[in-house]
């Protein structure tokens, strides 16, 4: 009898050692916080009840075992079993919801610039404008196109415009903070969204952006030096005003940006 306890406790602790890797795994795709620290006490818990296994079967190896210490040690290997189930489900379905957020991010990044993408726009936008209506909040946006960038490819190529605008993307991503949105709208062209910012606020920011643009030159590996500017226009959200309507709002101001020279800020009239 004491054969058949030591042996199903044994197999426990195989599944529970073996649930142990499964943990591990979940740790590894898990980046800190409260649910790694979680895991890890989880992980101890496992180990304890290994080291409570072991001593529960050399105790009973000398002796005679009932059949008590039988239906123990096959309650044992259940809990082993029914703990590498779950961790093993459990490291499946971390491993799946990794994948997907993965996914998600990337299906709203633009591959070139690494900005949100155009696809993203629509969405963020749409909740912005319903965030601004419901909190009272004043809401802007930039739309941002690079001058005479036609330019740039014709006189340095296209692979070398494409660093350009990648250059120019990081340059505006770096000037706005994180409650600010930066988006590829097109191909030289970019869109900032920015909560909470009035008239007074969208200007400033936008002449900020286009300064930084224009001190900030693509330096080449071959030592070359490329500027490039850009024009701006702006729109504030006004009451009951769509998506729609602001976008154009902005749209026809950068039309007044480009067609009074370029290289300047121009907003819209609300
Ligand atoms: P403007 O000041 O009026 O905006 O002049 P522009 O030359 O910037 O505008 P235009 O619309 O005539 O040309 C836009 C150029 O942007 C042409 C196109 O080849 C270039 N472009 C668009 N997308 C990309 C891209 O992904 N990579 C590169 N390298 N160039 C791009
Ligand atoms: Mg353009
Ligand atoms: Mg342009």
């Amino acid at each position: 009898m004491s054969g058949i306890v030591c042996s199903l406790t044994f197999i426990g602790m195989v599944f529970l050692a073996d649930s142990l890797r499964s943990v591990h795994g979940i740790l590894s795709v898990l980046e800190g916080g409260a649910l790694y620290r979680q895991w890890q006490a989880l992980a101890s818990l496992i180990g304890l009840f290994l080291l409570g296994y072991a001593a529960f079967a050399l105790l009973h190896w000398p002796r005679q075992s009932t059949v008590a210490d039988v239906v123990v040690s096959m309650i044992f290997l259940a809990g082993g079993v029914f703990v590498w189930s779950v961790a093993r489900l459990s490291f499946r379905t971390t491993r799946d919801v990794v994948r997907i957020a993965a996914l998600e991010r990337e299906l709203t990044l633009d591959p070139l610039t690494g900005v949100f993408n155009r696809r993203f726009l629509d969405v963020k936008l749409e909740e912005e404008v319903f965030r601004a209506r419901a909190s009272g909040r004043s809401l802007s946006i930039l739309i941002i196109d690079l001058d005479s960038f036609k330019r740039v490819n014709d006189t340095h190529g296209h692979m070398t415009g494409d660093l350009v605008l990648k250059h120019v993307g990081q340059v505006i991503a770096g000037v706005n903070g994180a409650d600010r949105t930066v988006i590829r709208y097109g191909g030289e062209e970019f869109l900032v969204v920015a909560p909470g910012a009035d008239e007074k606020a969208i200007e400033a920011l936008a002449n900020r952006i286009r300064q930084e643009i224009e001190n900030r030159p693509l330096c080449l590996e071959d030592g070359g030096r490329i500027t490039v500017t850009a024009s701006f226009g702006g729109s504030t959200l006004n009451p009951d005003e769509t998506v729609r309507d602001l976008l154009e709002r902005a749209d026809r101001a950068l039309y007044d940006a480009k067609r009074n020279g370029r290289n300047q800020v121009c907003l819209s009239a609300a």
